[in-house]
């Protein structure tokens, strides 16, 4: 098989949603599918439970599962599917959100009794920035639930997408009786058995077939034949280019915990998600099937043993291949590296491997030469877009509280920062550091790594900003600019890469600062070049 049948066979996605939604159920589910795993519970949940905030062993157990399905693969009829996991506690989102720029595509799981949720609607903004091609899976239909027609308006009103659905429940929760697929044409019975035959379903080609009345009875019969003709009347008939291009989702029903609709949503999934796309970089946009190697960092791991510093960095491979001891050119650094053992994960197992393609993960041995975005190629300078930090939600000075392990503090807050755990400012007026962290959480885990993993302790202070702004002036030399710099100087800092940040402390001296320097333009992300 050539390297572009192997690169055009790779589906790389993310499954996202709101804790709680069923995640973690169907991702288990779609790799018995695959055969990778033989029974249920073998994907562990990566879920931070209520109340571990303070129970660092639960933070440690938790990155030990976080490496293990930080990818997914197993192969599906003809394809190789990669998961890419996604935490889905809000405290973790910036990690989601940085993963999100390694798939190609997404499913989104929604909960029938739930409907759209808080962390959904961030996750999914997220993606429908960036024109990912997005799947809705609506679970948990053995439950009662909210009705699929108001379910599909809050899905388009919250989330702002444009759906159509391809199945639709028959009854739910005591009274669900199955699923009509729309994309296949046929009946799917709910018996409540999840070791039922997957292959069970009735084809329907016509839902006028008085054998429909037999089956699932006369007044669902009716109800789903007119509920049907509403479907066609509302929503689009589904386009797959405007699927690929992020501008129509299709939506299906069922039931994780059953494995009830998990198989049509696989099937469909195989046939229109989209094979790896092309990435821009600052030269030019790069399209996976081209001969030269080229991947970017999207995560890095710390290894769990505290002896030992290494670390994992999951790179995505953009074009071409990626070979072992292979030297390939890092391009922030400007030096060329080896790697003798670069990881592929199959499952929920990693190993080493010669050559992965396009689409895939690999996991590369750090011993501190990788950031988050970096960018490694076979030569050619470039580096890949689209790995923007956004704004923390909450700031505290980070002090020295032994001063004996300065240096260690240095190196250890330097790596975290590199791993992406928070981010990092220093302070124009005095030089102090300050942590910004998306979630209270980060807090405790960058004071407990930093005691482990580099001897150091540190301690908190809070420090009173509500967002960080990335400035960008019109005029770097102009009076306005000069003046924001002297009333404000006791807000601005550095982020790690050198940008000037003004550190709000709320919303309304946001709103002066635009109204009193409107030359002063502030982004809320890092990356408004
Ligand atoms: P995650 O936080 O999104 O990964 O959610 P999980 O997969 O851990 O599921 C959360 C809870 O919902 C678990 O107790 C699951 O057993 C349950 N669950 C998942 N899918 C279904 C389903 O289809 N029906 C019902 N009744 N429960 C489900």
């Amino acid at each position: 098989m050539s390297f572009k049948d192997e690169i055009a066979k790779r589906r790389t996605f993310g499954i996202i949603s709101h804790p709680d939604a069923g995640k973690t159920t169907l991702t288990e589910k779609l790799l018995l599918f695959g055969g990778a795993i033989q029974e249920a519970g073998a994907v562990k949940s990566n879920k931070i439970k209520k109340g571990a905030t303070s129970d660092f062993m639960e933070i440690e157990r938790q990155r030990g599962i976080s490496v293990a399905t930080s990818v997914l693969a197993f192969n599906y009829q003809d394809k190789k599917i990669n998961i890419l996991d996604t935490p889905g506690h809000k405290d973790f989102a910036e990690d989601t959100y940085r993963t999100l720029t390694a798939v190609d595509s997404v499913i989104v799981v929604i909960d029938v009794a739930k409907g759209v949720e808080e962390q959904t609607e961030k996750l999914v903004e997220v993606c429908r920035m960036r024109n990912i091609p997005m799947i809705v899976f609506i679970n948990k239909l053995d439950r009662e639930g909210k009705d699929a027609f108001d379910l599909l308006d809050e899905v388009e009103q919250k989330l702002k997408l444009k759906v159509t659905p391809l199945s639709f429940p028959i009854g739910m929760g005591y009274d669900f009786k199955g699923i009509y697929n729309i994309w296949e044409k046929n009946i799917n019975l709910f018996t409540g058995d999840s070791r039922k035959d997957i292959e069970e379903t009735i084809a329907f080609d016509d839902v006028n077939n008085p054998e429909l009345d037999k089956i699932v009875g006369q007044k669902h019969a009716d109800k789903l034949r007119e509920e049907l003709e509403l479907v066609t009347e509302i929503y689009p008939s589904f386009d797959r280019d405007a699927y690929l291009k992020g501008a129509l989702q299709p939506v299906f029903f069922g039931s994780a915990l059953n494995n009830f609709g998990v198989r049509e949503l696989l099937d469909c999934f195989i046939e229109i998600a989209p094979q790896p796309r092309p990435k821009e970089s600052d030269t030019r946009l790069v399209q996976p099937d081209e001969n030269k190697f080229s991947g970017f960092v999207f995560k890095i791991h710390a290894n769990m043993d505290p002896k030992h510093r290494d670390r994992l960095a999951f790179i995505k491979i953009v074009s071409g291949t990626f070979e072992r001891n292979k030297p390939y050119l890092h391009v922030r650094h400007n030096k060329n590296l080896k790697f003798s053992s670069p990881n592929a994960f199959f499952a929920e197992k990693k190993e080493i491997v010669d050559i992965s393609y396009a689409g895939d993960i690999v996991g590369l041995h750090d011993t501190g030469n990788f950031k988050i975005g970096d960018t490694l190629t076979e030569g050619e300078v470039m580096a890949f877009k689209g790995i923007p930090s956004f704004s923390p939600e909450h700031f505290r000075y980070i002090n020295n509280a032994d001063p004996l392990k300065a240096k260690q503090l240095e190196k250890g807050i330097d790596q975290l920062m590199d791993e992406g755990v928070a981010q990092l400012f220093t302070l124009e007026m005095n030089g102090r550091k300050v942590i910004g962290t998306v979630g209270a959480l980060q807090y405790e885990v960058i004071q407990y790594r930093l005691e482990h993993e580099y001897g150091a302790k540190c301690s908190y202070e809070n420090f009173p900003a509500h967002k960080a702004c990335w400035i960008k002036p019109d005029d770097e030399k102009n009076e306005e600019f000069a003046e924001f710099k002297r009333v404000k100087q006791k807000f601005l800092g550095k982020d790690k890469h050198g940008q000037l940040v003004f550190l709000a402390d709320s919303e309304f001296s946001i709103q002066m600062t635009q109204q009193k320097y409107p030359s002063v333009k502030l982004f809320f992300t890092s990356d408004f070049q």
